[in-house]
């Protein structure tokens, strides 16, 4: 193998940039030469692709987003499309591909390899939703995003007797909101794996209010309905006050934390590893701090799920 490519694709996140760099940085160390492919498969179907040099990765580190930018691409979810990113691929003399994105990319990344074209996936996804790996790049970095508002949020909280709810990603996936929880103490974390009945999670407001509790904080994951929702249901079952904060984008941005930064040049480097082993349509990630990969189709074949005993938990220490 003499050169590959790399493409960031769906939601952006941060840590990215990282994983570019190690992509880059792990293929020249090996000889190779390694190409961007900007705006993900949109690129790739249009050709907007160029060689990467070792200094074209410098200072990325630690920058948020992706310096190749990322695209939703509906032509690549069909046959042509992808034949076309193909031809592309082949025009450059591209032999191999890592895709950097969520599940979404990794579905495209699988029709690639499906079409005998070595690819490789690398989870980056603020959503922590892709089986495969404990961990993927950019959840840690919105985590700590989260936890920063929320403190801040708290500390107004406490001059006032109000409820918080703060709304964060997550539609599918509760990961954000149950770590975000316990990271903070919520009283109440609402992820869309769980059911919740409002009048308990009034119950327990009240329970709070008659020990004394000056406020509470309540996360939701936008998978469970807005924020807004959950005030306005709260303030119908209730006389408790509400104040409403929807985090949005802001989770997205932001410098990498170093745990995402790590993450991501391991992966990265893992991932041109494997193509030069010869290995294709696979995934990386890391399991109990070990590097790991996986068929690309039997890891989208998985159903993420959230850490059972992490929510026990959760519950037992807002009682
Ligand atoms: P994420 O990777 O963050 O989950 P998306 O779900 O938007 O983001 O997917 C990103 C891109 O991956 C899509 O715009 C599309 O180009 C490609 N993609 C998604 N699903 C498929 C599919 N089933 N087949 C081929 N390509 C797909």
């Amino acid at each position: 193998m003499k050169r590959i490519g790399v493409l960031t694709s769906g939601g952006d996140s941060p840590g990215m940039n990282a994983a570019i760099r190690a992509v880059v940085r792990k293929g020249i160390y090996h000889d190779l030469e390694v190409y961007g492919i900007y705006n993900g498969y949109a690129g790739l179907i249009s050709g907007n692709i160029k060689k990467l040099e070792l200094g074209s990765v410098g200072d990325i580190i630690h920058r948020g987003g992706t310096m190749l930018h990322s695209a939703r691409c509906l032509e690549f979810k069909t046959p042509e499309g992808q034949q076309k990113g193909i031809e592309q691929l082949k025009k450059f003399g591209i032999e191999g591909l890592v895709v950097i994105g969520g599940d979404g990319s990794f579905q495209g990344a699988k029709k690639l390899s499906e079409q005998g074209y070595p690819t490789i996936g690398v989870p980056g996804t603020i959503d922590n939703d892709i089986p495969g790996t404990d961990f993927t790049i950019g959840f840690d970095t919105a985590l700590n995003t989260i936890i920063d508002a929320i403190d801040k949020i708290r500390d107004t909280a406490t001059s006032h007797e109000r409820t918080y709810i703060i709304e964060v990603m997550g539609r599918d996936a509760g990961d954000l909101a149950l770590w975000a929880g316990l990271a903070d103490g919520a009283e109440t974390i609402l992820i869309p794996e769980e059911d919740h009945k409002m009048d308990q999670v009034v119950q327990k407001l009240q329970r709070g209010h008659e020990r004394g509790k000056k406020h509470s904080i309540i996360i939701v994951a936008e998978g469970c309905g807005s924020g807004v929702d959950v005030a306005k249901e709260i303030e119908r079952l209730s006389d408790f006050e509400t104040r409403v904060t929807v985090l949005g984008h802001i989770q997205r941005g932001g410098s990498p934390t170093a745990f995402d930064r790590v993450l991501a040049s391991r992966l990265g480097a893992q991932a041109v590893e494997l193509l030069l082993e010869g290995k294709a349509g696979r995934t990386v990630g890391i399991e109990n701090n070990k590097l790991v990969d996986y068929d690309i189709t039997e890891v989208l074949s998985r159903k993420h799920s959230i850490d059972k005993q992490m929510y026990k938990l959760s519950q037992e220490l807002s009682i």
